[in-house]
């Protein structure tokens, strides 16, 4: 783990309340694809976001928010609004968390993120595709509009790239228009999977998704040395 200062680069809307941040470390940080960092907004109010970039990256990218804004993310972003208005970095402890990618596993691999658990799984999946892992990859994305699918045509130019690809985004309450799965984005793994004993599987989402995810695909075969989510230490 690294604690060091950073200057807010950027701060951009994705949706009307997700926010995309970029921060550049004042020295050289060390973490994994699928490690999260904690912002210190003080001593004793420390806030973890996932990175939805890679190690191979200068800059850290950050995704904040959520369907429904709350203080979690607004206090955050907040304190970030402020500190680039300033021109003040911001302090941050960069790679904790267990939940990484891992690259020395041949086992296929599921990413199923809900909301703004994108971001954790986009880092592995721009890791996976920069390294050229022969491994099939099944990106499931679940959100509650598809308004909120901030990043779709990224995705889908992700899965484009490579046949062993399949990106699935899945809508709760789609409206007319939407073309796509429905519902929650765990019920469409277990339905597009029989068994899910061979994956390593990388979760990330809300808390109340996590614990459903975990007991509903072991029950489905899943191994839980092969399921990966730091939200498991939370719940
Ligand atoms: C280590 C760590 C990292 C974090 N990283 C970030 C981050 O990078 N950015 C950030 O803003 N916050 C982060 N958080 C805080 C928190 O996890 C997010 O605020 C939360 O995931 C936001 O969810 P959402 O509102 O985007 O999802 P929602 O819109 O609430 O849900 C999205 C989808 O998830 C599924 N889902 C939701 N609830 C359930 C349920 N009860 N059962 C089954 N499926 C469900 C559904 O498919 C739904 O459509 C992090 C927390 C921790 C502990």
């Amino acid at each position: 783990m690294t604690i060091t200062t950073c200057t807010v680069d950027l701060i951009e809307q994705l949706t009307p309340t997700v926010n995309r941040v970029l921060l550049t470390p004042a020295q050289a940080v060390n973490f994994s694809s699928g490690q999260y960092l904690q912002l210190c907004l003080s001593d004793s109010d420390k806030r973890p976001f996932s990175i939805a970039s890679t190690p191979a990256q200068q800059q850290l990218e950050l995704h904040i928010g959520g369907a429904v804004a709350d203080q979690y993310a607004s206090q955050a972003l907040a304190h970030l609004l402020q500190q680039h208005q300033l021109q003040q970095p911001v302090r941050a402890e960069i790679g904790l968390g267990q939940a990484q990618f891992r690259a020395d596993s041949e086992r296929p691999i599921i990413l199923l993120a809900g909301g703004t658990g994108f971001s954790y799984v986009y880092s592995i999946a721009q890791s996976i595709a920069a390294a050229r892992l022969d491994r099939p990859v099944f990106f499931y994305w679940g959100v509650r509009e598809q308004a909120a699918l901030y990043h779709h045509a990224v995705m889908q130019q992700w899965a484009a790239q490579n046949t062993k690809y399949r990106f699935v985004p899945v809508v709760q309450q789609p409206d007319d228009n939407w073309q796509g799965r429905s519902g929650m984005v765990h019920q469409a793994v277990l339905e597009d999977f029989v068994s899910l004993e061979a994956y390593d599987i990388y979760v990330a989402g809300p808390f109340a998704m996590a614990g459903v995810v975990r007991d509903a695909f072991i029950e489905q075969g899943a191994h839980r040395e092969h399921m990966f989510a730091d939200a498991f230490a939370y719940i």
